[in-house]
């Protein structure tokens, strides 16, 4: 059987959604009796947070060591590589998260194998397991297979089903790693969780998003208030985080957070590439701008042509009242 390890990024007694995903494909893997799966968890670990995997995973291991009390890029990766090593591991998977994207490359080079990032789908089946990955903005999809293992592969959140198959009852271990001494260069200073407790981006199932047509700071509460009626997520274009209108943490795109949600409305949005690079993978998109030829309606599966001084605010009536009815 292939060993895959699942990384489990957590957020105190949570696992990301991102990582749940993948948890989720990987248990479907175990299922086919081809794939043995362990999920991994570095730092702490509270009993809330194991009772819940051990519903998902047949092994779930958590590697300690004093560096991994606090997140580092360089300590969770020479981490995770070492006991790849250790037990044969065929495939190392984490969700594409900011933590995901940091060090799963890292934990590549110390294997000195391939990853292949932002992985949407998967021929499990073949041989080589072939993945499917967008490249320029969506506009063709890349299939990787590698010949060697193990392989790193981290995986587009919202890309597979949240569907746990049932009856797992797994079993917890701990293993130290005993990581050596000048492994780590960098060190964690200090977190900032002012937005502790909003939905990050990029797991968001909703998400509506504004740019530079909104014109100023304050008419993004036409953004938020339709947002607030859908229970979605707000995003936003370089443009109006260079202007301070939105945290950085809202931008969508290349330099930006890449999304993937089941519905992206866009205000007042042109459609550069570098922005549709990050969320051409959303499964509905609808535009909305007033120029008729804005390359977004190219991208869009709904397109609206109008001034979204007045259609934010009609689509935002329309939704309550959709929601009074049920
Ligand atoms: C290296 C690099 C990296 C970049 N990374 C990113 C990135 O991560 N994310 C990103 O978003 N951009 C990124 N950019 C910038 C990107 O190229 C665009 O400049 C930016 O996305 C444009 O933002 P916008 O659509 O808000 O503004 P604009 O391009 O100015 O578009 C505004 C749109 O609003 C419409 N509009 C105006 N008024 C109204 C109205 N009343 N009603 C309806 N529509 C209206 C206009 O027709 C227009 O289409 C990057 C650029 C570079 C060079």
């Amino acid at each position: 059987m292939d060993k895959v390890l699942v990384f489990v990024e957590t957020k105190g007694d949570e696992p990301r959604k991102a990582s749940m995903e993948v948890l989720c494909e990987a248990a479907r893997l175990a299922e086919s009796g081809r794939f043995s799966v362990e999920a991994v968890c570095l730092g702490v670990v509270s009993d809330v947070l194991k009772n819940r995997l051990l519903r998902c995973t047949p092994k779930l291991v958590r590697l300690t060591d004093p560096e991994l009390a606090a997140y580092s890029p360089e300590g969770y990766a020479h981490a995770l590589a070492g006991y790849a090593r250790q037990i044969g591991a065929r495939m190392i998977m984490a969700g594409a998260t900011g933590a995901g994207r940091d060090f799963l490359p890292r934990t590549a080079v110390i294997l000195e194998t391939g990853i292949v990032s932002d992985v949407t789908a998967a021929n499990w089946f073949d041989d080589p397991i072939t993945f499917v990955r967008p490249m320029f903005g969506g506009k063709v999809f890349a299939e990787v297979a590698f010949p060697a293992s193990p392989v790193v592969v981290t995986v587009r959140p919202n890309s597979f089903a949240m569907d746990m198959p049932e009856g797992i009852n797994g079993e917890y271990v701990e293993v130290a790693v005993g990581l050596q001494a000048g492994s780590i260069h960098t060190r964690l200073l200090r977190v900032d969780d002012t937005r502790k407790d909003a939905v990050d981006i990029t797991e968001a199932d909703l998400i509506v998003a504004g740019g530079r047509g909104l014109k100023a700071a304050e008419n993004f509460k036409l953004i938020e208030d339709l947002a607030a009626v859908i229970g979605a997520t707000v995003g936003a274009t370089r443009s109006v985080v260079d202007a301070k209108w939105r945290d950085q943490a809202d931008q969508i795109g290349k330099s930006g957070k890449t999304v993937s949600p089941k519905l992206y409305i866009g205000a007042g949005i042109s459609g550069a590439i570098h922005h549709i690079m990050g969320m051409d993978s959303s499964k509905v998109i609808v535009a909305v701008n007033r120029d008729p030829n804005a390359i977004i309606f190219n991208y869009a599966n709904y397109g609206i042509v109008g001034d979204l001084f007045e259609v934010l605010p009609a689509m935002t009536e329309e939704f309550k009242k959709q929601k009074e009815r049920v």
